[in-house]
């Protein structure tokens, strides 16, 4: 009782992207998510991706700098003493 279509594999693969970002539309993410049911091979590598996207989204939020930061460094550069000499 097999019926996966490993043809429509390459198919997702190349949407997991998208299905990630979910910016599929409604009937493309239905296709995606009827085969990730039937088909054990593209479902890990869909959890491996989600879970990479949301590893490096996670990071991305944590580093993101709050406003007036980068000044605030800027400053502390320049008052730790700019080139020596002069
Ligand atoms: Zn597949």
């Amino acid at each position: 009782m097999s019926d996966i279509d490993h043809r429509s594999c390459a198919q997702v693969f190349a949407r997991l992207d998208d299905y990630v970002d979910r910016e599929l539309s409604a009937d493309d993410l239905e296709q995606v998510q009827r085969h990730l049911e039937i088909c054990a091979m593209c479902a890990s590598e869909f959890r491996l991706e989600g879970l990479l996207l949301r590893t490096i989204r996670d990071k991305v939020r944590r580093i993101a700098l709050p406003p007036g930061f980068e000044a605030r460094v800027w400053k502390r550069i320049d008052s730790a003493g700019g080139p020596a000499g002069s």
